[in-house]
């Protein structure tokens, strides 16, 4: 909003644009059981508000992204596996980046593809409150990866404080979203004990499926390990 007003030159046709065209890093498609239910198409947003020390996907922190895209044309490009996603109950997993920051594009995705397929949004829900109610009626299933919910080591490893990933937590806990919450073991930045308090403040909240994982670090990059 402090945008329109200061640049209240901008025409209507470009605001409509700008509130519905989003940048993305890539397309994955026929992907099981790692990104939701079913077969899943995963579609990678640019953008993060966070600076995770090893973060998984860096070039949705990089100046340019891969393309801009409508909801139309997102649209247009998954559709290839509607008949995959029917029959699987899959559909499309909307990570990044942080798909929660466009939550008026995946509306408008959700009106295009209907209750056919399950939408699912991997996030770190580190974002404002509202952009997670927006997409309360929208998404099927979320993914939260909430690093390490001691404050101090959640700072030191994204740079950012975690007071909305534990509001936000809770809206899903109170709501009784289907969620799936990651605690990952982090070299070098908590311990196997650290992970077993985070556990424990996700179990109180209500939260039953949790996913204990760790990075393992090589000596050219941090993989990803289940
Ligand atoms: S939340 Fe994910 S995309 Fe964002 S910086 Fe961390 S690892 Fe990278």
């Amino acid at each position: 909003m402090t945008y329109l007003l200061v640049y209240g030159f901008i025409s209507k046709k470009l605001l409509f644009e700008m509130s519905t065209i989003a940048p993305f890093i890539g397309i994955r498609r026929h992907r099981l059981h790692s990104d939701g239910h079913g077969v899943t198409t995963l579609v990678g947003f640019h953008g993060c508000p966070l600076n995770c020390r090893y973060c998984l996907n860096p070039q949705c922190r990089s100046s340019k992204p891969w393309r801009y895209l409508s909801p139309e044309e997102l649209y247009g490009q998954v559709k290839v596996d509607d008949l995959y996603f029917v029959a699987t109950r899959g559909g499309v997993c909307f990570g990044g980046g942080e798909p929660c920051m466009y939550n008026g594009f995946i509306g408008c995705f959700r009106e295009l593809c209907g209750s056919r397929w399950q939408i699912t949004l991997e996030t770190s829900l580190n974002v404002p409150t509202e952009q997670v109610e927006a997409l309360l009626p929208v998404a099927d299933s979320w993914i939260v990866d909430v690093k390490d919910l001691n404050p101090a080591i959640y700072r030191a490893y994204t740079g950012r404080a975690n007071d909305r990933v534990l509001d936000n937590l809770r809206l899903l806990a109170d709501t009784k979203a289907d969620c799936m919450v990651r605690v990952p073991l982090i070299p070098e930045y908590n311990t196997r004990e650290d992970v077993a308090r985070s556990v424990e403040v996700v179990r109180k909240m209500g939260f039953e499926r949790i996913n204990v994982f760790s990075y393992r670090k090589t000596t050219e990059k941090i993989k990803f390990m289940r």
